[in-house]
C-alpha cells in the first residue's frame, strides 16, 4: 500500500511539473496564453516554436508522448496524503528551443513611402529615420489613418465633406513638407513655406457624423495620449506641448474644454492627454490630430523633423502587426496646386 501511495503521488507530480511547465509563457508550449487586447502596449506575441517539452531539464526533448501525458492513474489525485507527498520537483528553466523561421504575417495596415506626398500638394522629404524610435502611437484605440486635411475630401483643396467614408481608409500619406502658405519651415524639407507636422484622421466616417453633431465641449469620443514620459510645459489656444527629453511633441487640435493635463503635469507614456477635436482658434478644420515632432539636432539645433515614420513604427507596435509600405501609382509629376491667394491654411 505504501509503495502504491509513492508511486501515485509520484505521478501525480509528475502530472503537475508537467502542467506547470506548459504555463511558462512564450516557453513553446502548445498553448501559448493570447495575447492581452485591453493593453495597447502590450509587445507582439512570442514566435511559435517546437512544441517540446523538457520539464525536468534533462536535455530530453520529450519525443515519447507518454512522458508529456501520463495517463490518470487510479488515486492519482490524491496529492493531499502528509506522508507520502513529497515536494513536488520544480522544473528547470526548459532550455531554448530553435525557433521556427519567422513566418510571413499579413500587414494589418498599409502606408504610402514616407516624402511621397499627394501628387500636387508639395515635395516631401525622402526621410527614412524614425527619429522617435519608442514613442507610443498619439491615439489610444481607435483607427487612425495618416493623410492630407487640405487636399483630401472635406479640406480647403480637396472638396467635399470630411465624413466622407473614402477618408477613412488605408493607405497612409506623409503629409509633411506639404505646401502651406505661411511661412513655416524645416530644414529638412526640400522646400519652404510647408506644414511641419502629420496629420491624423481618427475613427470611423460615422464617428465623424456623431462628432459633428455632438456639442463642441463635449466631443470626447477619441483619446490623445502621451507617447513618451514627459512633461506637460505649454498649452495655448489649440495646442499641447510635451517635453520629453531632447524632443518636444506638439498636439493640435484637441478639444481644449476636456484636456486631461494641465500645464506642468508630469505623464507617462500612455496616458490620455485630451480628446481629437477640431478646435483652431476660431479658424476652420476638420477632425484631426496634428502632431509634430521637435527636436533637438547636432546639425540643426531645434528642428520640426518628419514624424511619419516614428508613427508607422508605433501604430506597428499598438496593432501588433506589421504595415506594408506601398508603391506610389500616380505620378508624383502632375502639376503642383497651391492654395488660393488669401487661403491662410496653416496647420
Ligand atoms: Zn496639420
Amino acid at each position: 500500500m505504501k509503495t502504491w501511495s509513492l508511486m501515485a503521488a509520484g505521478l501525480a507530480a509528475l502530472a503537475l511539473s508537467a502542467c506547470d511547465a506548459v504555463r511558462y509563457p512564450g516557453d513553446g508550449g502548445e498553448r501559448p496564453r493570447p495575447p492581452a487586447t485591453d493593453d495597447p502596449n502590450a509587445p507582439p506575441p512570442p514566435p511559435p516554436t517546437e512544441p517540446v517539452l523538457d520539464p525536468y531539464g534533462t536535455g530530453e526533448t520529450g519525443e515519447d508522448p507518454e512522458a508529456e501525458t501520463p495517463d490518470e492513474a487510479p488515486g492519482s489525485t490524491d496529492v493531499s496524503d502528509p506522508v507520502s507527498d513529497p515536494e513536488p520537483e520544480t522544473p528547470a528553466d526548459p532550455p531554448e528551443t530553435d525557433p521556427e523561421p519567422e513566418q510571413e504575417i499579413d500587414p494589418v495596415f498599409s502606408f504610402y513611402a514616407p516624402g511621397q506626398l499627394l501628387p500636387g500638394s508639395g515635395t516631401g522629404a525622402p526621410d527614412q529615420i524614425v527619429h522617435a524610435p519608442d514613442i507610443v502611437f498619439p491615439i489610444r484605440t481607435a483607427p487612425a489613418y495618416l493623410q492630407s486635411m487640405v487636399w483630401n475630401f472635406g479640406g480647403g483643396i480637396g472638396g467635399g465633406d470630411e465624413c466622407d467614408a473614402r477618408n477613412f481608409d488605408y493607405p497612409w500619406r506623409d503629409n509633411f513638407c506639404e505646401t502651406r502658405s505661411s511661412n513655416r519651415n524645416s530644414p529638412l524639407c526640400p522646400v519652404s513655406r510647408i506644414h511641419q507636422g502629420q496629420d491624423i484622421r481618427v475613427g470611423t466616417a460615422r464617428e465623424c457624423e456623431i462628432l459633428r453633431g455632438t456639442a463642441e465641449d463635449d466631443r470626447m469620443l477619441h483619446e490623445v495620449v502621451a507617447v513618451e514620459d514627459g512633461s506637460i510645459y505649454e498649452i495655448g489656444t489649440y495646442t499641447v506641448k510635451l517635453r520629453a527629453g531632447g524632443r518636444i511633441y506638439r498636439y493640435m487640435h484637441m478639444n481644449m474644454d476636456a484636456l486631461q493635463v494641465d500645464e506642468g503635469d508630469e505623464v507617462q507614456a500612455g496616458d490620455v492627454i485630451g480628446y481629437v477635436s477640431k478646435d483652431f482658434g476660431g479658424t476652420p478644420t476638420t477632425f484631426h490630430l496634428h502632431f509634430e515632432i521637435i527636436q533637438n539636432t547636432a546639425e540643426h539645433g531645434w528642428v520640426h523633423v518628419p514624424p511619419y515614420l516614428s508613427l508607422v513604427a508605433a501604430y506597428e507596435r499598438r496593432e501588433e502587426g506589421p504595415g506594408e509600405e506601398i508603391q506610389q501609382t500616380v505620378s508624383t509629376a502632375s502639376a503642383p496646386m497651391f492654395p488660393p491667394d488669401g487661403m491662410e491654411i496653416i496647420e
